[in-house]
């Protein structure tokens, strides 16, 4: 067995894992990063947000040039699909950002290994390598795992990995599935959903739930249901899967009933478990909890000194950019520096078409909460430049608190939601009041005026809207 030593070895090469490790490096720390894959980058990169917001990207285009682009004067002749040029061009884009991993690696100096890693003791972690190749025991003063999440089974889906299968089956479907099951009415359903109903299968989208997209604000969910409805996805809510399984050469997802569906493949989208049952844990004396995520306190410290933990694995909102802060933290905590993470002000973001953004707290939870709270509203049909890209339809809605003015939380839907949430999260981390952001000079024409006259409308002083 080869024999190595480190100040700070991360298991695991996701968001947060390669974040820690480039981050350790710019401190001065001697860090190693392992991952099982052939690539740095983990969920994220390889087949989670990268792959579906290229794909997401290809089928709106695909979409629009067969639909919206005569409204701009510009005809096409025959518009066809060329799924393999589409899957080629997301892979490129995905052997970009993981190369480009390896070479921030060199840059900054974080040896990386491939293969497993699994903890020998609190002091130690041997990687396997996934191929050939001896193994190598890493001795390090301290641990960070940061093994993310896999998919969500369910006992009664029969995946095969093939035409029942998850979402990193439904980023390489080889052809437009006729009729495809999502089940789940979650972000990445709808997003994938999407992506093949664009392309041209029937998409049934089924949720156990009475409302798809918990969690998000429901007037905004409501919304989206609606706008999603009329590009044909078919939503079947409170509806229990009982079983799902291939049958000859279809599908038959059974519902509870008794009612069945036939169809050619099934995306599981039930959400994501923490990857943590193969990890050594036991070795160290760690243990998960029920659920399989691990406990860490404010420096994302586990029960076991000198072993952390950061990203998916500690559950809350399993986002990436929730995963890189986090690693960030951890890691300047580890070197002395006293910085924080604002778990009120994380965005996240539905990159459908409309495109769904949120930060802070929902009219919902405000209401649950008993917290006084002013609402300022602007619809898109509102803003010149949203007129100007054919993209009138979406709202902006901004909640501050009714005594002190402070921003809350904002939910927008519409064209380009997730880059307008930025303005707003910055002025939630300043602390800022809805008036702060109005009296911001917005650039015109653009999307942000939006926000602004949301800000604006909070105190019933909206310019352009009745
Ligand atoms: P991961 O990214 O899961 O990385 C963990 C890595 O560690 C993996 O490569 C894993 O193989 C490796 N590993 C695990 N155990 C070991 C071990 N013992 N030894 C070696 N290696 C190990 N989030 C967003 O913020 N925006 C989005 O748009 C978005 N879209 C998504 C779309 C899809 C289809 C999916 C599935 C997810 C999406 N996510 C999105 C979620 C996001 O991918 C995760 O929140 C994020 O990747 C979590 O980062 P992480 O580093 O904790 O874990």
């Amino acid at each position: 067995m080869n024999k190595a030593r480190h100040e700070l070895v991360v298991v695991g090469g996701g968001p947060a894992g390669y974040v820690a490790a480039i981050r350790a490096a710019q401190l001065g720390i001697d860090v190693a990063c392992i991952d099982e894959n052939d690539r740095f980058g983990g969920t994220c990169v390889r087949v989670g947000c990268i792959p579906s917001k290229a794909l997401l990207e290809s089928s709106h285009l695909y979409e629009q040039s067969r639909h919206d682009l005569e409204q701009h004067g510009v005809k096409l002749g025959d518009v066809t699909l060329d799924l393999d040029a589409m899957m080629a061009r997301k892979r490129k884009i995905v052997d970009t950002l993981t190369g480009g991993i390896n070479m921030l690696f060199k840059n900054q100096g974080v040896t990386p290994y491939q293969g497993r890693g699994r903890l020998r003791d609190v002091n130690s972690v041997q990687v396997t390598p996934t191929g050939d190749g001896e193994p190598t025991l890493i001795e390090a003063d301290q641990i960070l795992l940061c093994p993310g999440s896999v998919p969500a089974k369910l006992r009664s889906v029969e995946e095969d990995g093939d035409r029942i299968g998850n979402s990193t089956t439904a980023l390489s479907f080889p052809s437009v599935p006729k009729r495809l099951v999502v089940i789940g009415g979650g972000y990445i359903g709808l997003e994938l959903g999407s992506v093949w109903n664009r392309l041209g299968s029937e998409v049934i989208v089924l949720e156990a739930m009475d409302r798809i997209l918990a969690g998000l604000d429901s007037e905004l969910a409501q919304l989206a249901h609606r706008a999603f409805k009329k590009q044909g996805l078919d939503f079947r809510t409170k509806t229990f899967v009982e079983s799902a399984k291939v049958d000859g050469d279809r599908c038959v997802v059974t519902i509870k009933d008794g009612d069945s569906i036939e169809c050619d493949r099934v995306l599981l989208a039930t959400g994501r478990a923490p990857a943590t049952d193969d990890l050594g844990l036991e070795s160290a004396g760690l243990e998960t909890d029920n659920r399989g995520f691990l406990s860490v306190d404010e420096n994302y410290e586990t029960s076991v000194e000198g072993i952390y933990a950061t990203g998916d694995c500690i559950g809350g909102a399993m986002l990436a950019h929730k995963a890189m802060e986090e690693a960030v933290v951890c890691v300047e905590r580890m070197a002395g520096i006293k910085s924080h993470m604002n778990y009120d002000v994380i965005p996240a973001i539905v990159y459908t078409h409309p495109e769904i953004a949120t930060v802070g707290k929902t009219e919902d939870q405000l209401k649950d909460e008993g917290v006084e709270y002013k609402k300022g509203v602007c619809p898109y049909g509102a803003n010149g430049r949203a007129r100007t890209l054919g993209e009138a339809e979406g709202r902006v809605k901004i909640l501050a608190d009714a005594a002190t003015d402070r921003v809350l939380g904002a939910h927008i839907i519409g064209a380009r939601a997730g880059d307008m949430i930025a303005e707003v999260a910055a002025a939630m981390e300043f602390g800022a009041s809805s008036e702060d952001i109005a009296r911001t000079c917005h650039a015109h024409p653009t999307m942000s005026e939006i926000v602004h006259e949301a800000a604006l409308a909070v105190d019933d002083r909206a310019i352009h809207t009745i």
